[in-house]
């Protein structure tokens, strides 16, 4: 591939992640950056997101989606940060060539530095295997989020919504605000996999019920759906005969898991996670092929968008040292998940460095009065006692600069139950 275009840093994505990634490589004196986002506008999925409760930790403020997504637009836009729209990016290689479309046609440009920053997207009904019609009315959570704020279209008035993951809790509030009857939330698991600050502030005040330990078993209608039957599951998550419950209902919302949007960056030959579906990392979120970052939701999904935010303001700092040849060569120390704890990112730390490092894990289930432990091979360099660890809530422990500095074998992090 020929550049016509060359870059010190280019972004893929936008959303905060991009934006935040941005800011960080300008403020550390990067001139030449690039943002490249697909849609018409930047802000990624906040701007669908238009309930509050974004900026607790970052702003000290409680914000809606666009509200948050905008103080970095804004940002971006008084540091003079170039951001494409309407442009997507089709490939992105080992050697950081990427090639984009828009309406100007076929670039490639050549990035000292890709910042990988693609979000994720919802898992679909093709992905459940439940048996049923193929009849219209079933809908992705965060696609109905879409008609609903964005386009001003209801999809449907009586609605049962299968998942509670956060989404699909925001909707269950946003369809009843909006008219509609909303019947049931079904999870399969025993415990939600959305913060508990939304099942009270969504379900809850709503009387809407949550069925746990339950899953839909079929879905009916001819051309649109006219109900759902719904039946309690056993440990192997397996469908209890005499537990059905009928719906009549015209809609089901599909809240089922975010997948991480990377095949771009399989492409360029980054080492993905089997826990995460992201990128395999080290603590400055660089990849597995040197000079591509990933951050955001791309490579792990967040619960909270100040959490993305943070590690994005990360990978843009340490692609700006990247490109003027300031990161130094260290030895890398793994990472491993131990008792209780899935998928922490990153996957890698450097040895002796002296920056403070954010280890974030989802635990594997609910523990209650528990304690985090990090232990640098045998040495206990961390611990944390929370009341709750669940799936719903990622957990972050953070290393400080002093104790970082002294790691110098594999790291370890787990939960001590007393009580589950
Ligand atoms: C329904 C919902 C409710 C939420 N509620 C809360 C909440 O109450 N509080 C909170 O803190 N967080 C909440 N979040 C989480 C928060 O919104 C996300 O963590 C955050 O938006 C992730 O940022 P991101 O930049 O990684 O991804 P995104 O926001 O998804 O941005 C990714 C961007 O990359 C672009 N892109 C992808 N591929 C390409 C390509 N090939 N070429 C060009 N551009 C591309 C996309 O168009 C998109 O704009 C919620 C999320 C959702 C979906």
């Amino acid at each position: 591939m020929e550049a016509t275009r060359k870059v010190d840093i280019l972004i893929v994505g936008a959303g905060p992640a991009g934006l935040a990634a941005a800011i960080a490589a300008r403020e550390d004196g990067i001139e030449s950056i690039l943002v490249l986002e697909r849609e018409h506008n930047p802000g990624g999925i906040l701007r669908q997101c238009i309930h509050n409760g974004f900026g607790l930790h970052r702003f000290k403020e409680e914000l809606t989606g666009p509200e948050y997504a905008q103080r970095d637009i804004d940002r971006a836009r008084e540091l003079g940060i170039e951001i494409q729209t309407d442009t997507t990016v089709l490939s992105v290689s080992h050697d950081r060539m990427v090639s984009c479309i828009n309406r100007n046609g076929y670039q490639v440009i050549e990035a000292g530095a890709v910042i990988l920053a693609m979000g994720c997207r919802e898992r679909p009904r093709g992905a459940l295997g439940t048996p049923g019609t193929r009849c219209a009315g079933i809908y992705s959570a965060g696609t109905a989020q879409k008609f609903v704020n964005l386009e001003g279209y209801m999809p449907g008035k009586r609605v049962v919504i299968l998942g509670s993951g956060d989404i699909g809790l925001i909707m269950a509030r946003r369809m009843t605000l909006q008219g509609a009857k909303v019947l049931a939330c079904v999870e399969l698991m025993p415990y939600s996999s959305g913060l508990n600050r939304n099942i009270v502030q969504c379900l809850n005040d709503y009387n809407i019920p949550l069925y746990l330990s339950h899953t839909v078993i079929n879905i009916e209608g001819r051309e649109r759906l006219s109900g759902v039957t719904v039946a309690k599951v056993d440990e192997k998550r397996m469908p209890i005969p005499g537990t059905e419950i009928h719906f009549d209902c015209d809609t089901l919302l599909l809240s089922v898991g975010l997948i991480p949007e990377n095949e771009l960056s399989q492409g360029a030959g980054v080492k993905l996670s089997p826990l995460t579906s992201g990128a395999e990392v080290s603590d400055l979120l660089e990849t597995s092929v040197p000079g591509i970052f990933a951050c955001g939701n791309v490579l792990h999904v967040h619960d909270l968008v100040d959490h993305v935010s943070n590690e994005s303001f990360k990978a843009g700092h340490a692609a700006a040292a990247y490109v003027r040849g300031e990161t130094a060569a260290y030895e890398m120390l793994p990472v491993k998940d131990g008792e209780g704890v899935r998928g922490t990112v990153p996957q890698r730390i450097r040895k002796g460095a002296q920056d403070a490092i954010d280890l974030m894990f989802r635990p594997s289930g609910v523990f209650r009065n528990a304690t985090c432990v990090v232990r640098c091979g045998d040495r206990e360099v961390l611990r944390r006692k929370a009341p709750i660890y669940t799936p719903g809530e990622m957990a972050v422990m953070t290393i400080k600069p002093e104790v970082a500095a002294t790691l110098d074998a594999p790291l370890t992090v787990s939960i001590e139950r007393s009580d589950s």
